[in-house]
């Protein structure tokens, strides 16, 4: 049986048709990525999944029940940490563990999950003297009081540096080791890329394809990408008609050219450089990454 299956579902606020008729299927134990920019509707097809919004239509299967008609049966076997979490300023780590575990029937030991986030030494600490990333932890323990079976994580690593981030990619490995779910929705390219299983890419309230990212990339963006600029424009027709160059882009005199003949599409952009006296300036070698796969689809950028 998926963990998740999703079909047609639809959600609007007003005009704004923030989840526009979508299919999802998540396995059990991978960790799926709902990737897509500011907007895209991740947020509110997580919070239908978690029984927090009501679908306009469509059908959700949360491992077989649907959160409509069975919420609290469907609660008992997530476990949800949302965007942001308040915390009570004068509880300490542990006490704010253990009010969260009074919460359920069953729950993990408090012990187990201040370690399961790296967070054991600050168990005595303040809620309020914790660092960004302390504090994301510990959002996740929260998440996980009651042992569930499915695990969202909503932007998990938003705004935190790039070690709180890895502590948190460890983490979140961990679940996946433990025989979890995880569904995780992001709008970094590399945390999708270095996570994920497999992602679903979300614009506009629809999902555009659905994969693992190495599956994605070799189907939409399989070129290599070279990026340079030059001291002076150069007409994009010409940068277009180089050497194994499939397709070419220049924005804000920033060039992206697209090639399946690396060595040969940097020899010609330099001998084409060199024979107008022109200076090339960064000029980088690439794979492509999820985010030229949704600049490929969507001509724009994820990150906007
Ligand atoms: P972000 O990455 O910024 O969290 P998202 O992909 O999670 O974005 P949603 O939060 O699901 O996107 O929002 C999808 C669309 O629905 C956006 O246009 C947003 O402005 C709108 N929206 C979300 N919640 C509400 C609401 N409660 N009332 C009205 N419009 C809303």
């Amino acid at each position: 049986m998926p963990a998740i299956e999703i079909k047609n579902l639809k959600k609007s606020y007003g005009e704004i048709k923030a989840v526009d008729g979508i299919d999802l299927l998540v396995e059990e134990n991978e960790v799926f990525g709902i990737l897509g920019p500011n907007g895209a509707g991740k947020t509110t097809t997580l919070e239908m999944i978690e029984t927090l919004r009501r679908p306009d239509s469509g059908n959700i299967s949360v491992l077989g029940l649907n959160p409509v008609k069975k919420p609290s049966e469907v609660k008992e076997i997530l476990g949800v940490q949302l965007q942001t979490t308040v915390f009570f300023d004068d509880l300490s780590v542990k006490e704010t563990v253990n009010l969260f575990r009074s919460f359920y029937k069953k729950s993990l030991e408090t012990q187990g999950l201040l370690e399961l986030v790296d967070l054991r030494d600050k168990s005595e600490a303040k809620v309020t003297d914790l660092s960004g990333g302390q504090h994301k932890r510990l959002s996740i323990a929260l998440a996980v009081v009651n042992d569930p079976e499915i695990i969202f994580l909503d932007e998990p690593t938003t705004g935190l540096d790039p070690q709180a981030r890895r502590m948190i990619w460890e983490i979140i490995s961990r679940f996946r080791d433990q025989g979890k779910t995880v569904v995780v929705t992001t709008h970094y390219i590399e945390e999708a890329e270095y996570l994920c299983d497999r992602v679903a890419v979300m614009d506009l309230g629809k999902i555009i394809v659905t994969g693992s990212p190495e599956e994605l990339i070799d189907r939409y963006a399989p070129e290599n990408i070279i990026t340079f600029k030059l001291e002076h424009d150069l007409d994009i027709d010409l940068i277009s008609s180089l050497a194994g160059v499939t397709e070419a882009r220049v924005h804000n005199s920033a060039y992206t050219v697209y090639t399946s003949s690396p060595e040969k599409t940097m020899l010609s952009i330099l001998q084409t450089a060199e024979n107008r006296h022109l200076a090339v300036f960064e000029i980088n070698l690439k794979k492509a990454t999820l985010e030229d796969v949704f600049l490929k689809i969507t001509g724009k950028s994820i990150r906007q």
